[in-house]
């Protein structure tokens, strides 16, 4: 879904949650994924950072499927406890975005 935003009154932009509509999205952890395009064998990095622990490995169709270059960040939300991600990743050549509830 397309995320939506609420204007704080600096005119900073804050992101609402995709289920309840508020805007205190807390960060859970993040992950990174890299893949040559022309990596047969998908031996590309993914990169996780959760709670001031990272860890490097080669998983890296958890998330993002085979697709290559990608950023995950998990949200849960203040207001409603659900958990969201907000996902921008490649495919042939578009940059795509989604924002969805897990
Ligand atoms: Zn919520």
């Amino acid at each position: 879904m397309m995320p939506l935003f609420y204007r704080r009154s600096d005119e900073s932009l804050a992101l609402k949650c995709p289920e309840c509509g508020g805007f205190y999205l807390q960060f859970k952890n993040i992950e990174v994924f890299d893949v040559d395009e022309d990596d047969k064998n998908d031996q590309g990095l993914h990169v996780s950072v959760d709670h001031e622990v990272a860890s490097v490995d080669r998983q890296l169709d958890s998330v993002m499927g085979k697709r290559r270059h990608g950023i995950v960040i998990r949200f849960i939300c203040g207001e409603c406890a659900k958990q969201s991600w907000f996902k921008i990743n490649q495919h042939n050549g578009n940059t795509l975005v989604d924002f969805s509830i897990i």
